[in-house]
């Protein structure tokens, strides 16, 4: 089975080729950052119009790379949610007219699906259940992946995502945009014990994250011309990395509570999975709790069409098709369980 993915829930714009046994024959990928930078973050309508007008030539490039004609894909997913909806709907409302034209099946992926099942693209060996940290510029949970559609959400932040924590704090700190990446940049010059930060939630007897207050604390430690931007830098990522292995380790210590089966299996997914302190902190735990890791690559951890087309495979495997007619999602958690899970759609 061939099919091609389409990504544009937010600032990337992606088409790629994966078969069902993990070849990706092509993946072909455009961020939009000059189109936001002097703006310093993604503005909606400018991403979904940039959305239109990178989406086809994409395509193109993708079936070009894998060698391929509209009439060797078995398959059209898209990205349906969550995310900014004008950009959703462009690959969606792409998938679905590719879907009609070639009379083929469509796949309505949810963007967090995505990321979820990333790991598995990389590594044939990572069977179901597994505990999967989802480190993203929107989301910040611990899950339980039981399989396909199948997910309980353990922990979640009360604020902030974490991404959105660097994005913030790189932006308060004056580094640029996109801010993740280059906060990275600026705390490798600095000094991590220069700035004393908070730990929020730390030791708190519940499973929870929380980063507003370091985004605040970063606030007042840059207003107070005390402290160089590298070394500010470098404290915060040091302290989001602490607070989520302090949440890691008091979820690992409650899993018997937390998830009635143990989990052998640590998985990371999602933007700030790139960063090299979250990815050595990781492999620091799971060693801890001799558990395995799988920690994807770093393309594979930001946004892009691969995830959305490998999820779409594990979606046909399971049988799960969609009707012309599925809407669009601005929301949509994974966890069925979850209360905005039965929100309404835009179509
Ligand atoms: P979501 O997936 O929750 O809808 P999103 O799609 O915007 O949100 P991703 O593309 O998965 O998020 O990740 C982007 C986030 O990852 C941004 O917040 C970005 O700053 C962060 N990020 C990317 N690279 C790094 C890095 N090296 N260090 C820290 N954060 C990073
Ligand atoms: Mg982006
Ligand atoms: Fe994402």
């Amino acid at each position: 089975t061939i099919i091609l993915g389409l990504e544009s829930s937010c600032d990337e714009t992606a088409a790629a080729i994966v078969t069902h046994d993990r070849q990706i024959l092509a993946h072909s990928l455009a961020g939009q950052e000059d189109h936001h930078r002097a703006f310093g973050g993604v503005v909606p309508e400018i991403a979904a119009r940039a959305h239109v007008e990178l989406m086809t030539p994409l395509i193109e490039s993708a079936l070009d790379k894998a060698k391929m004609q509209l009439s060797d894909i078995d398959a059209f997913a898209a990205t349906a949610g969550p995310g900014l909806i004008g950009g959703v709907m462009v690959g969606l409302v792409s998938a679905k007219a590719l879907a009609m034209a070639m009379d083929k099946p469509l796949i309505a992926v949810n963007h967090l699906e995505g990321h979820a099942l990333s790991p598995r693209l990389c590594d044939e060996n990572l069977d179901y259940p597994y505990l999967l940290l989802l480190v993203s510029g929107g989301h910040c949970q611990l899950l339980r992946v039981n399989g396909v559609g199948d997910y309980n959400r353990l922990a979640t932040t009360i604020d902030d995502a974490a991404g959105e924590a660097f994005d913030k704090s790189a932006k308060i700190l004056g580094l640029g945009f996109p801010g993740g990446p280059l906060l990275e940049k600026a705390a490798a010059m600095g000094d991590a014990h220069a700035v004393p930060l908070p730990r929020p939630l730390k030791g708190a007897k519940e499973p929870h994250f929380s980063f507003a207050g370091l985004k605040s604390a970063v606030v007042r430690a840059h207003e107070s011309g005390q402290y160089a931007v590298n070394d500010i830098a470098a404290s915060f990522q040091t302290a989001v990395t602490d607070c989520l292995e302090d949440r890691l380790e008091y979820s690992l210590s409650h899993m018997d509570t937390l998830s009635k089966l143990p989990l052998t299996k640590l998985v990371v997914a999602g933007g700030v999975a790139a960063n090299g302190a979250v990815r050595a902190m990781l492999e620091r735990v799971a060693a801890k709790w001799n558990m395995q890791t799988v920690i994807p690559p770093l393309w594979l951890c930001t946004d892009n069409a691969a995830m959305i087309a490998w999820a779409g495979q594990e979606r046909f495997a399971a049988g799960l098709i969609d009707g012309l007619d599925v809407a669009a999602r601005p929301r949509w958690p994974l966890d069925a369980n979850a209360p905005a899970a039965r929100g309404a759609g835009v179509k």
